[in-house]
């Protein structure tokens, strides 16, 4: 599935999340997001997961063009947010929509799911809704071994998605937590990853989170810990504004500043990072057997 090279594993190339909330502001810029990308690619980035949900403007026509465009793999997926679009829907109907996303291209396009999420666990408890896409979501990647990535926004109902998952027999080395980024505890994230779950971490979404000095020093406590196999690191960039030539951080900004300060405060040096960003994710990512 993936090209030999560098994996940015979580982004938003396309995100419109306004119908849901007017405070989200949009990524939909395709000249900028373009030239950023190129630029990306010239360093290295062969790969770039879109984990945006139906709900907030996933388009494969569009994640096509961006990827003919700059040279990086855009590699879709399908996942389900908003409970509100889907009443009535049993679990047997999210994982026929699943298994016909990752079997079929649709707009006209040459490229398809394979990748299941990201899932958005909303709240400190799971839902109903959350339950039955979870269940499809475990069904569907136990029968063709895609990964599954879950977007946690609450750090209370970790357990309960873990044992939820376990229950159902997920394969957890298929499978990831996103999102953590906002928590500084590197023993729970450790304990965590003892289940063998993969964990992503976003360097830098804007002002609000993350401090990346955490990050640094639960990396840090991850690997003296023996776990960096199962860390990944990706920007999550989703407005606009957080674009370089819009004034932001840019994706470049997880390669030219966080990799060298990573490194500068590790004495494992690049090794690490090269781990993050190139071996971990084709770890999750490779395609199944
Ligand atoms: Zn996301």
């Amino acid at each position: 599935m993936l090209r030999r090279g560098i994996t940015y594993v979580h982004e938003h190339v396309l995100y419109d999340a306004s119908r849901y909330s007017h405070q989200r502001e949009p990524l939909y810029a395709f000249e900028k997001s373009v030239r950023e990308l190129r630029q990306l690619y010239q360093w290295g980035v062969r790969n770039l997961i879109d984990l945006t949900p139906l709900e907030f403007g996933r388009n494969l026509a569009y994640l096509e063009a961006i990827s003919l465009a700059s040279g990086i793999r855009v590699i879709p997926s399908i996942g389900f947010s908003q409970p509100s679009e889907y009443h009535n829907w049993q679990e047997e109907d999210f994982a026929k929509r699943m298994s016909r996303e990752l079997r079929e291209s649709t707009q006209g396009t040459q490229i398809k799911a394979r990748v299941i999420g990201e899932i958005t666990i909303a709240g400190a408890q799971l839902t109903d809704f959350e339950r039955s896409v979870l269940g499809a979501a475990v069904a569907v990647s136990l029968e063709k071994g895609t990964p599954v990535l879950c977007h946690v926004n609450d750090r209370r109902v970790v357990r309960e998605l873990l044992t939820f998952l376990q229950s159902r027999k997920m394969n957890f080395s298929r499978c990831a937590l996103v999102g953590l980024h906002f928590e500084y505890d590197p023993q729970w994230i450790i304990s965590l990853l003892h289940t063998g779950v993969f964990v992503q971490f976003d360097v830098v979404r804007g002002d609000d989170t993350p401090n990346y000095m955490q990050v640094i020093h639960m990396l840090h406590d991850i690997a003296k810990a023996g776990r960096q196999e199962q860390v990944l690191i990706s920007m999550h960039l989703q407005s606009e504004s957080q674009l370089k030539e819009s004034g932001g951080v840019g994706y470049g900004y997880l390669l030219q500043e966080f990799a060298g300060r990573l490194e500068s405060n590790f004495r494992v040096g690049g090794k690490y990072v090269e781990m993050m960003l190139v071996y971990n994710p084709w770890r999750l990512f490779k395609a199944p057997k």
